[in-house]
């Protein structure tokens, strides 16, 4: 199985909710600074984990879950972790350090989405009063699960074309190689 294959499997959301719903209450005495990706989705769900556990009506997606924990299409996931980017940056903003929240809150290339976000799930877009919103009513939730719909799937598609320009780019390197080293050869 490769890589992506593995960390897709990991983030679907079953996994995600056996993770919160089974071993997350098992967790608390752990050391959670020692879990980078799970110390934020941990805090912010603890002070609300039984109705987190009774919510119903109120589904997790693929892209919901990749914001809420971080692991996805995020420059400190792929260089930290996935170590398939050199640097955390943000392709988009510049920023030093493109995370989950800083997608949720901060990235300027998303404002006009998150108007509408924080139009039905007020302005403080820190995740635990977001999980408090959307627990709290179910419009609140499906804006969150739409707003992580749009900017997801427009990062995996940006990844994707990084991808594939990378790869365009080694594929003529090894070329101009060949060609390299037959000119070297036709020298000697
Ligand atoms: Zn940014």
């Amino acid at each position: 199985m490769t890589r992506k294959l593995r960390m897709r499997r990991k983030l679907q959301p079953d996994y995600f909710t056996t993770f919160v719903e089974q071993r997350l209450p098992r967790v608390w005495g752990e050391d959670l600074a020692v879990q980078p990706y799970g110390t934020r989705v941990t805090a912010a769900i603890r002070p609300v984990l039984e109705r987190w556990m009774r919510r119903k009506r109120k589904p997790l997606t693929f892209r919901l879950t990749q914001i809420l924990t971080g692991h996805g299409c995020f420059g400190d996931y792929l260089c930290r972790t996935a170590q398939r980017e050199p640097t955390s940056e943000c392709h988009d903003c510049g920023a030093a350090v493109d995370s989950a929240q800083h997608t949720l809150e901060v990235c300027p290339r998303w404002a006009v989405l998150r108007q509408g976000l924080t139009s039905v799930v007020g302005g403080d877009l820190s995740l635990p009063s977001v999980i408090t919103a959307m627990l709290g009513d179910d419009e609140s939730w499906k804006a969150m699960v739409s707003f992580c719909e749009t900017v997801m799937s427009q990062k995996e598609a940006d990844e994707r074309m990084r991808e594939e320009a990378a790869d365009v780019a080694s594929i003529r390197g090894r070329r101009m190689g060949v060609r390299r080293r037959r000119y070297l050869m036709r020298l000697l």
